[in-house]
């Protein structure tokens, strides 16, 4: 073992971060472990901002915001998470303000706060639209200010499990080289989604689901594995996210002939209803003729040109460079993209899985507070407030617990591995691969699902897996060998689309993000008001459900 800590944070984006803060503050030795600088984690791409129900402005509080995410979740969130969430996300915004992140305020001097998607009232807190950078920027001060450590630049590979419990990570060192093994008494995962199974995404190269494919080849389960939301405003052609603040500061859809074609689709709530509503509506102009070179177009130019310098600043230079026009004067091409995974690894509402030792935080998690569908800005909070109490936790549990022991016969197995992997002298690249994956999904288990493509969905992820043991890498290198880890990380990805396809074809309704509007285009409480539970046995994607934990709020129909 090359070291060994109380806590052992893999990620430092947002969940990370705000993990390992807590973590320390619990009295804890932690450190953390990033394939990324944390600062270049995808957290900071984050924009439109961040939920709490301060009540700024207008009326709020957090049964309003407990209500809007248990009906944004098509009722399979879990609601004792969500009222948990909804309760402590004030508190967590404040601790945030109070270690310096400007967000932006409102002419009474309090934190301002904008409407989106789903919400009953203007709820979310914002720094212009740089809230993910902001917030990265502050966490990763509070990091350094506590010396926490962090092994920058290590690829986690494998999740070390002895004597029933988790005990540490092994990784490809990718500044030198080399596996390193570190051990914790807990680790906890925060690496994130998997947008990148996608070919049209928002997310990062980066975002490839490593944590949720480790917890899944430990035999742990993953939940909702189906649900992947897409962003109704992802910009044609470069899928760059434009985020959700412009229509919660005015901006509308329009199609081909200039309607505002949201109004037919969500009479109340309109363009801002909620993200699968209003890419399924896109989608439907498009697919019905009503598009623009297959996308719809996002309008701002009736905002003025003071209020997108002051509100929207990243937004116009997004569009100016990657799109070549000006939002002030003209609308913004855009269409649906895979944004974000609801699913993820099971975890209670102290981020522990079913495996003694081992938390899991972030989008890589499944609390659940966003079920079928994701309300915007709810995600950002999420990294926060169960960051921070699976940090708490986590720590508690290692500082009562001492040993932490990693058998050489694992170290030794992972050098066997690699070493295999490295020696192949011949074969596919691992890039075919993952191209054919992420046009396939796209074409297959988007926004609108069907029977036969899904079935077809089904094989050509077999063929991919059954190709995948002759991939080749190129580089035999020791030094930021991007070859070997995009290697490593396509076979991430083809688990955990097994696991997605497995649970999307057996969920016969219609639910959030899950649209099959041929065959099943209803929602099915009596049959799905259930989870989705996929675990690995024997070589595949095992399906099985679970209940979904209500409280207070009984399922109705869901209209905006
Ligand atoms: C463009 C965009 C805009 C968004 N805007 C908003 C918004 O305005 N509001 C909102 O609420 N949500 C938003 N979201 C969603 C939200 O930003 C993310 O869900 C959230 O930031 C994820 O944070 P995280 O800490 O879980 O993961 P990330 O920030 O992605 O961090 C993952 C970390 O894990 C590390 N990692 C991954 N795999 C490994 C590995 N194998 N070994 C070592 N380290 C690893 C990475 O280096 C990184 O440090 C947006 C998402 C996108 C893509």
């Amino acid at each position: 073992m090359d070291a060994k800590h109380d806590v052992l944070v893999v990620g430092a984006g947002c969940a990370g971060m705000r993990a390992a803060i807590a973590a320390h503050d619990a009295g804890a030795d932690v450190a953390m472990i990033s394939k990324l600088h944390p600062t270049r984690s995808h957290s900071g791409a984050a924009e439109g901002g961040i939920n709490a129900a301060l009540g700024n402005t207008g009326e709020d509080n957090p049964e309003i915001h407990a209500f809007d995410t248990v009906k944004g979740s098509d009722y399979l969130g879990d609601q004792d998470s969500i009222e948990i969430f909804t309760r402590e996300a004030p508190g967590d915004i404040y601790q945030l303000e109070h270690w310096g992140a400007i967000f932006t305020r409102n002419e009474e001097g309090k934190l301002a706060q904008r409407p989106f998607g789903a919400a009953g009232s203007p709820r979310t807190v914002f720094a212009a639209d740089i809230t993910g950078h902001v917030l990265i920027q502050v966490l990763y001060e509070q990091v350094v200010k506590r010396d926490i450590k962090v092994y920058e630049e290590y690829f986690a590979w494998r999740l070390v499990e002895n004597d029933g419990r988790c005990q540490g990570v092994i990784s490809w060192d990718l500044m030198d080289g080399g596996l390193k093994v570190v051990g914790g008494k807990t680790v906890i995962l925060a690496t994130g989604g998997a947008g990148r199974l996608y070919r049209a995404t928002t997310n990062a190269y980066a975002c490839t689901g490593d944590g949720m494919a480790l917890a899944l080849r430990l035999g742990l389960p993953l939940k909702d594995m189906e649900f992947m939301q897409f962003h109704p405003t992802t910009m044609y052609p470069s899928g760059i996210l434009i985020t959700e603040g412009c229509r919660g500061e005015g901006g509308v859809l329009r199609n081909a002939t200039g309607e505002r074609f949201m109004v037919r689709y969500a009479p109340t709530a309109k363009d801002l209803a909620s993200r699968d509503v209003v890419s399924r509506s896109e989608q439907t102009e498009i697919d019905e003729g009503r598009g623009v070179n297959g996308s719809v177009l996002l309008d701002l130019t009736h905002l003025g040109a003071e209020k997108i310098l002051d509100r929207l600043p990243g937004s116009r230079e997004l569009a100016m460079v990657y799109a070549g026009v000006d939002p002030i004067f003209e609308p913004i091409p855009v269409r649906p993209g895979a944004h974000y995974h609801m699913g993820g690894v099971e975890t209670d509402s102290d981020g522990l899985t079913e495996l003694t030792g081992l938390y899991a935080a972030g989008e890589v998690a499944c609390v659940s507070v966003h079920g079928a569908n994701r309300l915007g800005g709810n995600s950002l909070m999420e990294t926060i407030t169960f960051g921070r109490r699976a940090g708490t936790a986590a720590a508690e549990w290692a500082l009562a617990n001492t040993t932490v022991e990693v058998p050489d016969a694992v170290e030794r197995d992972a050098e066997r591995e690699l070493k295999e992997l490295l020696g192949r002298t011949s074969g596919e690249r691992p890039w075919k691969i993952r191209d054919e994956l992420g046009s396939s999904m796209l074409d297959n288990f988007g926004v609108f699902r069907e029977e036969g493509k899904m079935a077809r969905q089904i094989e050509i992820i077999a063929g991919l897996r059954e190709r995948y043991p002759g991939v080749y890498v190129e580089d035999k290198g020791t030094v930021f060998n991007s070859d070997l880890t995009q290697a490593i990380e396509l076979g991430y990805m083809l688990d955990l689309a097994a696991t997605m396809l497995q649970a999307g074809i057996a969920r016969k309704e219609s639910r959030g993000a899950h649209s099959r509007p041929h065959d099943f285009p209803t929602r099915d409480d009596e049959n799905f008001l259930k989870h989705s539970i996929s675990r690995w046995v024997n070589g595949g994607p095992e399906l099985s459900y679970k209940e979904v934990r209500m409280t207070r709020w009984e399922p109705e129909e869901r209209k905006y």
